[in-house]
């Protein structure tokens, strides 16, 4: 995207006869030539006048009547030239008080949301402040409020040459373009704001952003150093975000071919956020393509106790690809044992232990899943999982279809939700896709908390925020 670089409109920047200095000095020069010049003529051209009138005789040198002439004048305008000024005073102190009214009516128009009072008081307030910093910035809002983005720019690029409102003119440009996702536009922005107004939260946050979206991880982390210093983040949460950019740096690099750089990296990852799942899940992905299954099934493992999560036993799953049932049912054990009455345990433990016809162990696994007697509550795993074991247990065809019918009822399974907007997400991401938050993406119950025995991992519940 191209921004051109708009003709400052002169009006909005200059005030009226607030001449330049040197335009000044100029004219000035030309008088004092004049005079010197007029005065060394006379010198060299003297003459004498003489008035004879009603007995009276006046007598005069040439040069003596051209300053009496000349005083006399200065006395003739003097009453004019302060009945002028003091009217221009007063005249200026109206226009003021009548910019100032405009302001006020302008930002009230802004506020109604109102777009066409906005712009007609907001361009009766620079016509009567002469382009005054708030004038200009309530053309750009009155711009905004209707749409038009062209001419909001403008004005802020005016508002750039001025010291005073520099900073305002970099604000709203960067907020523009964070808006329309012009992250290589606002970079170069947010450079210039900050160093206005270093300290900035605002800025710092949307330093951040930009630098996650546009893969700038050195970067990104250099910023968190300086969100730590201006007491926007704690170490504890700088930690847990750095950890979050040394999977995306890994996810990365991996995406390139380097295999030992995004194991490096994602280890890294694991060590600042054990319970970050796809860091997890890389790792041992890596691990298991380089002849360490082992190893991949401890990462995964450890990883489990702390976060459960059905991605996680698909990666297990895939480490065995060709075990039977009972294999894999046995090997599942290792792998919930850690945290065994975790809901995701309870439904993977269940589901290998289905596979393998071991139902009374899948039912006793599913109990605390499907509420009581007179209130049944299970989730659409749980149902399928019953509806299944109903089968395999010979119920008949109406006990299974009973669990079916209840599943879309129930208390929906945990989904990857964002913490910041509660909007579902189809997978983990760095940062929200509809609201931009960092890492608040979470695996978690979407409805109503589940209830009884069932645990709740406390890793996870860390980086929960209440509802
Ligand atoms: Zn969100």
């Amino acid at each position: 995207m191209r921004h051109p670089r708009l003709p400052r409109p002169r009006h909005l920047l200059t005030t009226r006869g607030n001449r330049s200095p040197m335009i000044r000095l100029l004219r000035l020069f030309i008088v004092l030539v004049a005079i010197v010049a007029a005065a060394a003529w006379l010198a060299d051209h003297p003459g004498q006048l003489q008035l004879d009138w009603q007995g009276y005789r006046i007598e005069s040198s040439i040069a003596l009547l051209l300053l009496a002439g000349i005083a006399l004048y200065a006395l003739l305008r003097l009453p004019f030239w302060i009945y002028n000024r003091l009217r221009g005073t007063h005249g200026q102190l109206a226009r003021q008080n009548n910019g100032i009214t405009a302001l006020t009516q302008g930002m009230t128009a802004i506020a109604a949301g109102d777009p066409d009072d906005a712009r007609r008081f907001a361009a009766r307030a620079e016509r009567l402040l002469n382009g005054a910093p708030l004038a200009l910035l309530m053309q750009a809002q009155a711009a905004q409020l209707r749409r038009d983005e062209g001419a909001a720019r403008g004005y802020f690029q005016s508002m750039l040459a001025a010291p005073g409102t520099e900073f305002l003119g970099v604000r709203g440009l960067l907020a523009q373009a964070m808006r329309q996702g012009d992250m290589a536009y606002a970079g170069r922005l947010v450079d210039r704001a900050m160093s206005l107004q270093p300290k900035s939260p605002w800025l710092i946050r949307n330093k951040f952003e930009i630098e996650c979206a546009t893969g700038a991880w050195s970067q990104a982390r250099e910023t968190l150093g300086r969100a730590v210093q201006n007491k926007l983040i704690t170490k504890a949460e700088r930690t847990r975000r750095q950890a979050v950019l040394a999977y995306a740096e890994a996810a990365e690099t991996f995406g390139k071919g380097d295999e030992t750089q995004a194991l490096v990296a994602a280890q890294t990852a694991l060590k600042g956020a054990p319970d970050l799942i796809p860091a997890a899940i890389l790792a041992a992905r890596i691990l298991a393509q380089s002849g360490k299954p082992d190893k991949a099934g401890k990462l995964i493992e450890k990883t489990w106790a702390r976060s459960p999560h059905p991605d996680l036993a698909t990666a297990y799953a895939a480490l065995v690809p060709n075990e039977t049932p009972a294999q894999r049912n046995v090997r599942t054990r290792r792998l919930i044992s850690a945290n065994p009455d975790h809901l995701e345990s309870r439904l993977l433990g269940a589901e290998t232990a289905l596979a393998a016809s071991e139902t009374a162990h899948a039912r006793e696994l599913l109990k605390p899943l499907i509420g009581t007697e007179d209130s049944p509550d299970a989730s659409p795993r749980a149902s399928m999982l019953m509806a299944q074991l109903a089968q395999a247990q010979g119920l008949g065809p109406q006990e299974a279809q009973r669990w079916l019918a209840r599943a879309p009822l129930a208390t929906p399974d945990p989904a990857w939700q964002c913490q910041a907007c509660g909007k579902q997400a189809p997978a983990w991401r760095i940062s929200c896709l509809a609201c931009g938050e960092f890492d608040s993406i979470q695996w978690r119950a979407t409805g109503k908390t589940p209830s009884g025995e069932i645990s709740q991992d406390a890793g996870l519940l860390a980086h929960l925020t209440p509802l």
